[in-house]
């Protein structure tokens, strides 16, 4: 007799359909309502996300993935282990003393926060020094009884497990890597959640999620030492609480040992890591009497699974797997919540998309299938759909399919090597020493906002509006002149957003309507779509750029977005390579690159500030992500000239591992953000015997504080111990859109007073 196979999902998105999560935060924080009314309407939204759940069928809904902020944020406050300059407890957190570590207030700068493994979601980083670990609420139980109450469900609540979140966080500045810390820390904090688990356990709790997903970046099996004492320790307090394991973004190295690990269900991801996952269960099997929570659709991404395809997987994997779970490959969460709404979709698109409750239906669906229900109607609407936006005119561009396929009989170099074409730019642009310039955006005032709001509905015609974004960078032109900076820059004031404008551009993108994810907090964001083929239709940048270059006798840059940087802040169809729309992306900014030089742009810098965060979990993958980012780079940026010179921008600090890469995008000019961590960034740079120019930040633009002369210049005499003044310029840190016109006036004024003060001594 076969096991029944249950459908599973592993979180869900946040936002509410039209956003009410962050309207309801935000008017919080404004004091519009109070705690209470927060509390309601909060609990409302909760019961709305698990009720659509159910509705759709799903065997096993999450719970307690809810959260007033982060999920990370609330398992400290929990426990007690928030940052101690925001206090120690002994009674649950106030939501206002809650939003202080997330936010800051008056005497504390808020907790840092950063990037959640490699998604575009941000945590609250614990810091544990100090700190006295304490049971103050399990949220866990109130969520699960909630959900019991009101909606008659034995949910499974989900928990960061003890060794993410010790991982995550930081000891004495770092984050947490020694086994000795590792295994201290746990000591403290693994009683704690023993006493959530007994508790669960005696409310008739059946199963709990435990997320480790810091197992995917676990090398060897001896360190899996620290998850096996604390799952044996969990297992161990409360025999009758079944833990599912929970791991995602990437395949397990060690997988005998984790395998081998003491809880009731282990969960894998089936759709990222290379079929990894799948190799080492077909090589080593699986253990009997554990299930198999197998991730099979994708978590952070918004197509539709064929359903034909993921069911025969499926198959496979229950002769392997007798005891079957299916889930999405991680929390839903990093997905839109329906696609309900996208009424702008094309027909063919619409039905390729899947967002957060289309993936629950689907995993439904393949339940079903694989328990022998008849779903033939579904699985043929599915093929249909896919079929249609397979076969679309978008996604069988001739003319682009063929560049890429000729891509690798062409050479993708400058004419001249950096020594010989420097003298050439040299002669072109003759500028002074130690050149001044910006990153490229100037603020996006009120004024620009409001403009460009009253545009896009209507109030404004596209000629008033035009006028308005040419007014304004004839202003900025002219204020740049009056400081004297010698290259100049647009302003950027015709975007929003570095990804967005481009995809709004290029065929091949699609502007979702209410394709919200969270980002951090309450910020969501809206990925644009790639489902086609990318192709360039119309010059994107050349007016703004070309008009800004009337304005002056001085060089203004021109300004793009970099292939890598724009697929890793969009959803990117998985049918082809991402490889392979990466290139279609530079073979666009290719034309525009030449078009902006014949347009008498002489200078052209390519952003490419996501390079960094997106690089993959496991380091021997790295190489060829790299390969493929310098790839794209030099597709966009070979096709001109000598003379043309080519900058790019990457915003982080963290170079020592990446420092050939940059090397080998063969950009006449880069520049970084140094500001907050300039010693070891420039011994980066002289290690690798870096002979092109490079635009050391020499202020930080992320804080609103003006700079002075005296500051920027030591910043300057520090930079030039290292770096040769011939290959030496002087910018901000980074784009100067968040920062208002006053701060941004006297700061450039700062920066070109120190520019003069330091050149004066050499
Ligand atoms: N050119 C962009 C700007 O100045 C670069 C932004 C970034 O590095 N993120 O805004
Ligand atoms: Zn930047």
């Amino acid at each position: 007799m076969t096991n029944t196979v249950k459908s599973s999902n592993l979180g869900y998105p946040r936002l509410g359909e039209h956003r009410e999560w962050k309207k309801l935060l935000e008017s919080y924080w404004q004091g519009k309502i109070d705690e209470a009314q927060f509390n309601e309407t909060a609990k409302k939204l909760r019961l709305i996300n698990l009720k659509k759940q159910i509705e759709f069928g799903l065997d096993i809904v999450p719970v307690a993935d809810n959260s007033n902020y982060d999920h990370v944020l609330d398992t400290i406050a929990a426990f007690n282990l928030i940052p101690t300059r925001f206090g120690s407890y002994d009674r649950p957190l106030t939501l206002d003393e809650y939003f202080a570590v997330a936010r800051g207030n008056k005497d504390n700068v808020a907790a840092d926060m950063t990037k959640w493994f490699n998604i575009n979601y941000h945590y609250t980083v614990p810091e544990f020094d100090n700190t006295t670990p304490r049971l103050l609420e399990n949220r866990w139980l109130k969520y699960w009884q909630e959900a019991k109450d009101e909606l008659d469900i034995n949910g499974k609540p989900v928990i960061v497990g003890p060794v993410t979140l010790i991982k995550l966080g930081k000891l004495r500045g770092e984050y947490v890597s020694a086994s000795s810390d590792i295994n201290q820390l746990l000591e403290q904090i693994l009683p704690l959640y023993g006493q959530v688990f007994k508790e669960l356990q005696a409310a008739g709790v059946t199963w709990i999620q435990l997320d480790e997903p810091t197992l995917v970046k676990v090398a060897d099996e001896a360190d899996v030492e620290p998850y096996r004492r604390a799952t044996e320790y969990l297992n161990e307090v409360a025999p009758q609480l079944n833990i599912e394991l929970q791991t995602y973004f990437d395949s397990i190295d060690p997988y005998q040992a984790v395998t081998k690990l003491p809880v009731q269900a282990i969960g894998l991801d089936f759709v990222h890591g290379h079929g990894e996952n799948f190799d080492n269960i077909r090589k080593f099997g699986f253990p009997e009497d554990k299930i198999l929570a197998a991730g099979i659709i994708d978590g952070h991404n918004v197509w539709t699974a064929n359903l034909q395809e993921k069911a025969n997987f499926a198959e496979e994997l229950r002769t392997l797997a007798p005891k079957l779970w299916l889930q999405p490959s991680n929390t839903l969460l990093h997905v839109p919540i329906t696609k309900k709404y996208e009424t702008k979709a094309s027909p063919e698109l619409f039905g390729g998309l899947a967002f957060a409750d289309e993936k629950v239906q689907e995993l439904v669906a393949l339940t079903k299938k694989l328990n022998g229900d008849d779903v033939t109607a579904i699985f043929e609407q599915n093929a249909a759909a896919l079929e249609a936006l397979n076969s679309s005119q978008a996604r069988n561009n001739k003319v682009v399919q063929e560049a890429i396929q000729h891509l690798s009989q062409e050479r993708f170099e400058r004419d001249s090597k950096y020594a010989e074409r420097s003298k050439k730019q040299q002669v072109s642009l003759h500028l002074p020493l130690l050149p001044t310039t910006t990153i490229g955006s100037f603020p996006q005032s009120a004024d620009v906002r409001a403009k460009r709001a009253a545009w896009r509905k209507g109030e404004l015609s596209d000629e008033q509006y035009n006028d308005f974004i040419e007014s304004e960078t004839k202003r900025w032109i002219q204020l740049q002149e009056d400081i004297d900076l010698d290259v100049l820059v647009h302003g950027e004031f015709e975007r929003t957003d570095m990804v967005e404008y481009f995809g709004q551009k290029l065929a091949g993108f699609f502007a979702t309507q209410n394709g919200w994810v969270q980002s951090y907090g309450s910020r969501g964001v809206r990925p644009p779509v790639i489902f086609g083929d990318v192709d360039y239709v119309e010059p994107i940048t050349v007016k703004e750029s070309a008009f800004a270059q009337a304005q002056t006798n001085k060089p203004v840059k021109g300004m793009l977005t970099a292939p890598l940087t724009i697929i890793n802040w969009s959803f990117v169809r998985d049918d082809i390579p991402r490889a392979t729309v990466q290139n279609q992306i530079a073979l666009s900014l290719r034309q525009e690159v030449i078009n902006l030089e014949k347009a008498g742009i002489k200078i052209i810098q390519v952003d490419e500030p996501a390079l960094r965060e997106g690089l993959p979990l496991k380091q021997r993958n790295w190489q060829d992500y790299l390969d493929e980012a310098i790839y794209s780079f030099k597709i966009t940026t070979t096709g001109v000239r000598d003379e043309t010179q080519i900058h790019t921008h990457m915003c982080y600090s963290d170079f020592e591992d990446i420092i050939s890469t940059i090397s080998g995008l063969d950009a006449d000019v880069i520049s970084i953000e140094t500001s907050r961590s300039h010693g070891e960034i420039i011994s980066a740079f002289e290690d690798a015997h870096y002979d092109k120019q490079i635009g050391l930040g020499v202020y930080d633009i992320h804080s609103p504080r003006i700079p002075s002369v005296a500051e920027i210049a030591d910043n300057i005499r520090r930079g030039l111990k290292v770096i040769d003044h011939n290959q030496f310029w002087v910018n901000p840190d980074c784009g100067l859109k968040t920062r208002n016109e006053k701060q941004t006036l006297e700061a450039l004024q700062n920066l070109e007073d120190a520019r003069n003060l330091v050149f004066s001594e050499i």
